[in-house]
């Protein structure tokens, strides 16, 4: 789009400079579709997985009559936390296509499942074990939590098993003690999986 590649180098250095440049030449048209400005002020929430980023994402995304690639790409990455792993991918190695744009996407979407998949693995192997402390109740008043998410470590509702403080600490602190060693080294034990989970994409 000739608008955009026509913006001077280094004239837009935030997020809501493009927005403010993009709105001043189609936001406030009349015939400006209502979902490219929904899209542009899309971003990750706090505590928002990738996942469901991407998902409201697309959505928006399907509903323009019109092609805003360029823009469509910028904005995806400008609605990412700084510190996000696809942020960084996105900065270092650009994607020049929505095609691609969703092929690294899907990349981090497994990344991400990895993850929340590997607490819950972890906590199931090793629930019964002697060393394994269960923690004290939750403080405050039940009846007031958030019921749609659950803490499989404190088995109450307020909040996610991986979003769980106390249980990455007791996990680390089990580390640190050595208890973990068959879990991080499965290879010693039986034939570990070899594939790359650990390793993050490019
Ligand atoms: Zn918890």
């Amino acid at each position: 789009m000739r608008w955009f590649n026509g913006l001077k180098t280094n004239s837009i250095n935030s997020y809501k400079q493009l927005t403010q440049a993009f709105g001043s030449r189609f936001i406030t048209n009349s015939r400006a579709p209502r979902p490219l400005s929904l899209l542009l002020s899309l971003s990750m929430r706090e505590g928002e997985t990738l996942k469901a980023y991407s998902d409201r994402y697309w959505e928006m995304y399907n509903e323009m009559d019109e092609n805003f690639d360029d823009v469509s790409i910028s904005t995806f990455k400008s609605g990412l936390p700084t510190e996000h792993g696809l942020r960084k991918s996105l900065t270092s190695k650009l994607v020049t296509s929505v095609r691609q744009l969703m092929d690294r996407i899907d990349k981090y979407k497994r990344v991400e499942e990895d993850q929340l998949e590997l607490v819950h693995q972890v906590l199931e192997k090793i629930k019964n074990e002697p060393f394994f402390k269960w923690p004290n109740k939750m403080a405050g008043d039940s009846i007031k939590r958030n019921r749609s998410l659950y803490c499989q470590y404190h088995q109450e509702h307020e909040y996610t098993t991986e979003d769980c403080r106390n249980l990455w600490n007791h996990l680390d602190q089990l580390v640190r003690e050595g208890k973990l060693r068959h879990l991080l080294h499965p290879s010693s034990g039986h034939q570990g999986q070899e594939d790359d989970h650990a390793k993050g994409p490019d």
